[in-house]
């Protein structure tokens, strides 16, 4: 059985258009986004205030596209997108999708990279993505010099973005290092560029953003999105809000024709769901995005109070040390917010209500969706909140269920494999010919979680998510592969084979936890103890934090696996869940 949007939905208002630019979409008038002239600034700086209006931010993107044109050598119709390959190895700034959509201007590829790996986890997707510049800043350029080092990448390749004095502490950008503001000025010298020229249908084609995820199984792999899945699932999210945020429209007093809103923009925009629900959403209905480089409570509600923010776009994490940090969050004027906005990891029932019980009058909403779906797939409307859910499907999405045996399910309430289409669902995995057939099957997309259907009190279709049955374990909202802390726990001697799983954590979600079958060469006379501490420090090493193994190592004499060698994972997480309910 085939699920779809809730009849009150809005269809589509046209279809995502295929042979024009992420920017042209954006910022072109025809496409109904909000007139330049009523919206809000697009980026504002949540610590320094640092903005340009949506004007000024369309010239510094044609700016920034002369400059890197002139610098690297590039015009619009060289060569192909795979021959432009950029990667962005920063925490987030005003400037961030100002790079991304000259990239775009540039017909190249943006490669966002998460802004906690390591250097070797950089490495990795550098050389994967074939990327040939890194724009990075201050805190990560040693990490950046070093994996440009390694992978051949000179460092003449190396620009900076700008952070504000009150993110970086007032340390200045290093000299010998030209800077995103640098190339604006000199592509401000510059004559135009010359017009994109695309056949019919090249959107749908051509590469985006080679964003990193690992799907069902194995190691990160660059999941290919094309201009057209980014400009599909805006113009999906922002179809489906309409209903809600005409109903805030209604409500707000100053009667615009258009509502436009403060957003919080704290969450990565390298991982998906900040890249497009925040700012490519956002900036296409003409909110504001107020930009914040991390998490720190004070600064966090700070910025909230100062910027009025109506939306709060946040992870679960962040709504737990909400509800614990009440005395905290109690100090700051929280009036502004209307209404939050969670996902890329489950919101507990349980956590939402206490989140309510602090703030009876938000509007508490859940989104559910993959890198691979280039994010949303369902989500909650303001006027049909149930917690636990994830909402109904957007616009252009359709949905089954399908069991282990392969069987579609036809009614509520069963479980199965969520399988998706959607103008979203990106192009496949680089590289990696083998996982994009398991997961992309004509047309519909295998999502690896465990949902049901069902029918919310509203009598609106629902979809919950009630397990994941791929190998992946999510950290605060960060993809963490058991395959690739495998690959590296191997080469612990102390290590002949091993299993990471994930176990249930209050403040992060989830955390790795390691079973590891003990090395012949380990003398009998060494501490058992010593070793597992050594094994965790192998992982803090060379891995980013929310990867570490902090669910803790434990020996067992072998690792199950199937006839043909697969490790029996499920296994091992039912047996540790099943000890952890009995203690
Ligand atoms: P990513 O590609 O990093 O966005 O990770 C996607 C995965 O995160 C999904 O396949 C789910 O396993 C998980 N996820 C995202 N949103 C939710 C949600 N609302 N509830 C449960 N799991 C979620």
């Amino acid at each position: 059985m085939v699920f779809g949007p809730p009849a009150w939905a809005p269809k589509l208002p046209f279809d995502p258009p295929d042979s024009v630019s992420i920017p042209d979409f954006l910022f072109d008038e025809q496409y109904g986004r909000h007139p330049l002239g009523y919206a809000k600034n697009p980026f504002t700086c949540g610590l320094s205030g640092a903005t340009y209006n949506a004007l000024e931010v369309k010239e510094r993107i044609d700016f920034l596209a002369r400059g890197m044109a002139k610098e690297f050598g590039w015009s619009p119709n060289n060569g192909t997108e795979w021959d432009k390959v950029v990667n962005i190895f920063s925490v987030n700034t005003i400037d961030y999708n100002v790079l991304n959509w000259a990239i775009h201007r540039l017909n190249g590829i943006a490669t966002p990279a998460n802004a906690v790996y390591s250097q070797k986890e950089l490495e990795h997707q550098l050389r994967d993505s074939g990327a040939k510049y890194i724009f990075t800043c201050l805190p990560l350029l040693d990490i950046a010099k070093g994996a440009a080092q390694t992978v051949g990448i000179p460092k003449t390749n190396i620009y900076m973005l700008e952070l504000s004095k009150e993110a970086t502490g007032g340390q200045e950008s290093p000299k010998g290092y030209k800077t995103v503001n640098d190339l604006i000025r000199i592509g401000s010298k510059e004559a135009r560029l010359e017009p994109l020229k695309w056949e019919k249908g090249q959107g749908a084609r051509q590469v985006a953003f080679l964003c990193y995820s690992s799907g069902t199984s194995g190691l990160p792999k660059g999941v290919m999105i094309s201009h057209r899945n980014v400009i599909a699932n805006t113009l999906q999210v922002t179809t489906f809000e309409k209903h809600y945020r005409d109903t805030k429209r209604d409500k707000s007093l100053n009667n615009q024709s258009e509502y436009t809103e403060n957003g919080l923009g704290l969450l990565p925009m390298s991982h998906i769901y900040g890249l497009i629900v925040i700012c490519h959403v956002g900036t296409y209905r003409g909110d504001g995005v107020i930009v914040l480089p991390r998490f720190e409570m004070k600064p966090y509600l700070n910025a909230i109070q100062t910027y009025k923010i109506a939306t709060l776009y946040l992870v679960p994490p962040i709504i737990i040390l909400m509800t614990k940090q009440k005395d905290v969050v109690s100090q700051f004027d929280m009036s502004s917010v209307d209404n939050i906005f969670t996902g890329a990891a489950p919101l507990g029932s349980e956590t939402a209500q206490e989140l309510q019980n602090q703030f009876p009058s938000w509007c508490i909403r859940q989104g559910y969706g993959l890198t691979e779906t280039c994010t949303v797939v369902c989500t909650t409307s303001g006027h049909d909140v149930w917690f636990g859910s994830s909402g109904s499907l957007i616009p252009g999405v359709q949905a089954k269920i399908v069991t282990v045996e392969g069987v579609e399910c036809t009614g509520y309430e069963e479980r199965g494999e969520l399988v998706v289409k959607s103008p979203s669902v990106t192009l496949g995995y680089l590289h990696n010919e083998k996982s994009t057939k398991e997961t992309y099957i004509d047309g519909w997309m295998r999502t690896g979680d465990e949902a049901m259907v069902c029918k919310a009190p509203s009598g609106n279709e629902h979809i919950i998510i009630t397990d994941r049955i791929k190998e992946l374990i999510k950290v605060k909202g960060h993809q963490v592969a058991p395959a690739e802390l495998e690959a590296h726990l191997l080469t612990h001697p102390a290590v002949a084979d091993c299993c990471v799983i994930q176990v249930p954590d209050a403040h992060s979600g989830e955390i790795p936890k390691a079973f590891v079958v003990k090395s012949p060469s380990v003398g009998l006379e060494e501490n058992d103890r010593h070793i597992k501490r050594d094994i965790q420090r192998h992982v803090e090493k060379h891995k980013a934090k929310y990867k570490w193994i902090t669910g803790g190592v434990e020996f067992i004499d072998v690792i199950p696996k199937s006839p043909s060698g697969k490790i029996l994972r499920r296994f091992l997480r039912d047996k540790d869940k099943e000890r952890r309910t009995k203690e």
